[in-house]
Formats: structure tokens, sequence, C-alpha cells
């Protein structure tokens, strides 16, 4: 049986990202940058005003000044105005500086009398109320690195920069087979001893948070043929994803099915609680990853082996969950031999274990928004600081 650790780096190594793609910023959304990108544009690109009031000269402008009002500039389209001492320029919050002005006084602070304009501030300095060129941005700045998710506000500052699209890694295109004679689809009637498959569900909105294309999804029975013919099909995708069917009985027939068409079965079995019966294969280029099927082995083994790999293939840099530091509640005991992932909540730093941690046992999972990875023969007493991974 190979380490988790192992297994990590052994697919690690076999996924290259795909091609780039150029998308609009529209589609970029959680899209990995497959470029360094650099500022072209200063932010703020010219001094401006922070508020609604009059543009003056500052040493002019003290408290009881009346300033003659020269001319009006809204925000827009500048008018290229210019001021000189004594007098003012009505301006609005984003509206270039007029040339000459050096501090803005705001409107509140003023007292309109037709033509003029009294000022009220106590004291008004050089910069007042000015957003300089620049001063947010310079040009040349870096604004992504190569490999950074692209978030709602790294997609606004690159859109205040003037791009229309990025180049960012492809987005995978996945197969999802689940199998086993046992399952129903959701929907159907249940027979005696058949239960409904969680997994094809669980499986594809994994795919799909992680941004993935699930291009394929379907159902297997334990049938050899099937399993064979429904894995050929499979493996035309970037990835293929399996549910069940890769421990050791006789009716797990995955690894069998795989050799039958021609895939290479690179690891099966890693040292990991639960996920034990994992492995990882290819086909050509399309990787293979075989899931137990028990949902809460289906749903770590994701998050532990397939997410990293997807992203890799996407672009991303940073393959880890997002962590968190935490106080743990109880005392927790691992496993003998294996680093176990427990489930639990998080809320206020504080981590609990919750509901029951077999494989089997979704609720719990259900109820789970983040996971404490265990080393084996581990003792954590209650009130031990961890870090956690975050799973919601
Ligand atoms: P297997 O990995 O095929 O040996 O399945 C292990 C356990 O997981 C069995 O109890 C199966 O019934 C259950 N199981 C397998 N696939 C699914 C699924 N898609 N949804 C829910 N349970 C499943
Ligand atoms: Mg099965």
């Amino acid at each position: 049986m190979i380490s988790e650790e192992k297994a990590r780096e052994k697919i690690l190594s076999a996924v290259a990202p795909l091609p780039a793609t150029e998308v609009s910023l529209a589609h970029a959304l959680h899209r990995f940058a497959a470029n360094d990108l650099f500022a072209t544009i200063p932010l703020p690109p010219f001094d401006n005003s922070a508020m609604d009031g009059y543009a003056v000269v500052a040493n002019s402008a003290g408290k009881n000044a009346r300033l003659k009002i020269a001319g009006e500039q809204p925000a827009g389209v500048s008018k290229n105005l210019s001021l000189s001492a004594g007098k003012t320029i009505r301006i609005f919050t984003g509206a270039p500086m007029p040339i000459g002005a050096d501090a803005v006084v705001m409107q509140e602070e003023t007292q309109r009398e037709g033509d003029f304009v009294l000022i009220q501030a106590e004291q008004t300095s050089v910069g007042d109320f000015v957003r300089k060129a620049g001063a947010d941005l310079a040009v040349g700045q870096q604004i992504v690195k190569r490999g950074d998710r692209l978030r709602p506000a790294t997609l606004g500052l690159l859109a205040s920069q003037g791009i229309e699209s990025v180049r960012v890694g492809a987005q995978p295109r996945v197969a999802l087979v689940t199998t086993g004679d046992e399952l129903a689809a959701p929907g159907q009637q249940l027979r005696s001893g058949e239960i409904f498959d969680s997994n094809g569900l669980m499986l594809a909105s994994l795919a799909a948070k992680t941004g993935m294309e699930v291009a394929m999804r379907r159902h297997c029975p334990d049938n050899f043929a099937t399993l064979c013919t429904t894995l050929r099909d499979a493996v035309h995708q970037n990835a293929v994803i399996i549910s069940g069917g890769v421990s050791v009985g006789e009716h797990d027939l995955v690894r069998e099915a795989l050799r039958e068409i021609g895939a290479e079965i690179d690891l099966w079995r890693v040292a990991v609680k639960p996920g034990k019966p994992f492995l990882f294969g290819k086909r050509d280029r399309c990787l293979i990853f075989g899931l137990p099927g028990n949902p809460v082995s289906t749903f770590v083994t994701f998050l532990v082996f397939v997410r990293p790999a997807l992203l890799q293939m996407m672009g991303a840099i940073d393959l880890s969950l997002p962590r968190a530091n935490a106080r743990l509640v109880h005392e927790i005991t691992g496993d003998e031999t294996r680093p176990h992932y427990f489930r639990g909540h998080l809320a206020d730093g504080a981590f609990t274990v919750i509901g029951r941690q077999e494989s089997h046992a979704i609720f719990g999972l259900a109820r789970a928004n983040a996971l404490l990875r265990v080393r084996p023969e581990a003792r954590l007493s209650a009130g031990s600081e961890v870090e956690v991974l975050l799973i919601d």
C-alpha cells in the first residue's frame, strides 16, 4: 500500500496543464490565469475628486474665504478647466481635477451664494479629497500571477485596465461513472436490497464546484461487458471519475475492466482513511480515478486526490484546500496506520467532530464543514490547536 503523500505526488507528476484558451472576462470567473499580467494604466488614471464639492487652491481657501465659481466639472470627459487663486470650480466625485487646483472642499463644508461659495471648512490642505493618479496602482505593477484563480474583484481590476479577455487554463471535461447493482436513481422505486445512488450527484457537484465540465455521466451495473463499453466511451474525456467497484470483492470489476480497455493502473490502495481502495491510472492522456463507493470515501478521496489533479490540469498553482486554525473541542485518537480524515463542524474557531466516523455515514458528512487530518497514532487532547481543511 502506498502512502497518501506518495500517491498524490505520483498523480500530480502525471498531470499536465491543458493548453490555455482566451476567454472574455464575463466567462473567466474562477478560471486560472495562464499568464502574469501587469498594469498598463495607473489607478486612478488621473487626479480626481473624492467628493462632491469645490476644487480650490488650498492656500487661498481658508475658513470664510469667498471664492468665485469659474466653472463646473462633472465626472466624465474633462473640460480642461483651470483655476487660479480666489476662484473655484464646482466639482463632483470622480471628476478630473482642474489644472491649478490642489484640493477639494466638500460640499457639506461650504455655503453657496449665487456665483460665489463661502468656505466653512476649518482648514484646507494641499491634497484634501484629491485621489492622485497612480496612488492605488502604478503602471508596471503586477496585477495577476500565473495560476491565480480569477475572483470577482480580480475581474473588476482587469476590467479597470480596459482588458476584455484573458488567457486561462482550459476547463477539463470529465466523465462520471457510478457502479453497483444495488443502486437505483433517485425517483425510482427501490426494490428490496437496493439503495439510492448518492455519489453520482455528489461527484457531479464536486466536479462543477472545482470548475470542470461534466461531459458524460453514466451508471453501470456490476457487469464486466457493460463496464468495459462505458469506460471505453469515458476515456475520450480529459478525466474519468469512477465510483465503486475498486475494492477486492468478486463484484469489484473496475480494475479488470480498465486492464481490458488498455488502461494502465499506476496505483491502487492508498494508506488513507477513509478511501483505502483508491485507484489512479491513465489511458493515453485521459486520467482515471477509481473512488471507493462508500459516500464518505468518495467525497474524501475526491478532495484529497482528484481535486488537486484537476486543478493542476486547469493551470492552478495552489492546489490545497483552504485552511483554518481551530481549537479541538474533544479528544481524538488517530488510526493505527493510516492518516484519518475526521469530518466535523468548525464554528467560532472550535472544531467538533460530527456524526459517525464511518465511510458510509453520509448524514454526518452532510453536516460537516471541515475535515481534520489526524496522523497515524496521534492522540490529540481536548483544547489542542489544530489546522482544519474547509470543505464548504
Ligand atoms: P464498493 O466500493 O462498490 O465496494 O461499494 C462500497 C459501499 O458503497 C457499498 O455499501 C455500496 O452499496 C456503497 N455505494 C457504492 N456506490 C454508491 C453510490 N453511488 N451511492 C451510494 N452508495 C454507494
Ligand atoms: Mg460495488
